[in-house]
């Protein structure tokens, strides 16, 4: 959730240097023209479009125009106009482009979409759907790099539990007393390489038990080998695995059968180490997962397909932190990345 020195950051954070030194200048009124270049040679609008007349005649040439885009695109054959953001990210939102830049660099700041539309004066509605449409780009980003997210490797410590059964948090927002009780009863599994503070996790819902409203021992079995299968496409053979036997979908005992994994212990087995009458061992697992406990939350409480949205946004903004380019520069690299494929596809598909 956003607070003040969210909004505070849109303006001052060091991770707008991006923003800052290659957009902002391209916002000042009067260099619209830069700015639609720029989007061109980023590829994040058409180079180029074919008028549907077709024929060599068809291509579409680039003309100034009094709209809010302020070009177009003009068949020379028969006059037809066609938008410069036509099959492009940008095609659906109803603001100018200088709006949407501000708001994709909001939505980078983890700024709420209530505070981003009063700061760009936009409606909600636009807000969300740009919002929407960058968690999209961004779990379509993770689905294609999932090798990214390998996590431990030799004698590397990886936790491994399952959302909300597990060790993550003493009382789930979810489960609280008063508050709504999801009748979707998702499992989330999630996995923590603890050899970095903060730990590098990944998440996942388990299919098979969150789509199925009956627990059935059928169900279960399936879902504890869609964890394992999960386990080994993620953690690197050799890791030393902890899990607990709390959760049903993804227990010790069932963990300590991988055979990538010569080593596994149990959560409870570590827990015989705490001093009697304390905790130690439930607390530091607890500032482990801190960071994960409250996307796992809210994804509980919508549906599935915008709870994984939720996790793989996550997800991406946990990688992106790791390296040294900006969230903005990254999701707009994407963003061009994924709609030229599509570009390419359709072409491929009509020629
Ligand atoms: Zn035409």
């Amino acid at each position: 959730m956003a607070t003040q020195s969210d909004s505070d950051e849109v303006r001052h954070g060091n991770e707008n240097k991006y923003f800052d030194v290659v957009i902002k200048p391209m916002l000042t009124p009067g260099h619209e023209g830069e700015l639609i270049e720029w989007m061109k040679d980023m590829g994040l609008i058409k180079q180029a479009v074919r008028c549907p007349c077709a024929g060599q005649r068809g291509k579409m040439v680039w003309s100034k125009a009094r709209i809010v885009d302020k070009y177009t695109w003009v068949c020379r054959a028969c006059s037809k106009k066609l938008s410069i953001r036509s099959e492009s990210f940008f095609a659906g939102f109803k603001c100018d482009l200088k709006k949407v830049m501000l708001a994709i660099l909001c939505w980078c700041n983890r700024v709420s979409g209530e505070v981003a539309a009063k700061q760009l004066d936009l409606r909600l509605t636009v807000v969300f759907r740009i919002y929407d449409s960058l968690s999209q780009v961004a779990s379509n980003y993770v689905k294609a790099h999932s090798d990214e997210w390998k996590l431990g490797g030799e004698n590397v410590v990886v936790l491994v539990d399952v959302y909300p059964d597990g060790y993550m948090s003493t009382v789930p927002r979810s489960m609280e007393v008063g508050r709504r009780r999801s009748t979707n009863k998702k499992r989330i599994l999630c996995i923590a390489e603890i050899s970095q503070i903060p730990s590098r996790i990944w998440v996942k819902i388990l299919e098979e038990v969150s789509s199925n409203s009956k627990d059935s021992p059928e169900v279960t079995q399936r879902a504890v080998q869609e964890a394992l299968h999960e386990i080994t496409e993620h953690v690197l053979p050799g890791s030393i695995l902890l899990a607990n036997e709390r959760s049903a979908v993804c227990p010790f005992s069932a963990v300590r059968t991988l055979k990538d994994f010569p080593m596994v212990h149990s959560v409870e087995h570590l827990k015989e180490l705490n001093v009697p009458g304390t905790r130690a061992v439930e607390e530091n697992l607890e500032t482990i997962w801190q960071s994960v406990v409250d996307v796992c939350d809210e994804s509980q409480e919508v549906r599935k397909s915008v709870g994984s949205l939720l996790l793989d946004e996550f997800l991406w903004r946990q990688l992106i932190s790791q390296t040294t380019s900006s969230k903005v520069e990254s999701i707009l690299h994407q963003i061009a990345e994924q709609y030229s494929e599509r570009w390419r596809q359709r072409r491929h598909n009509t020629a």
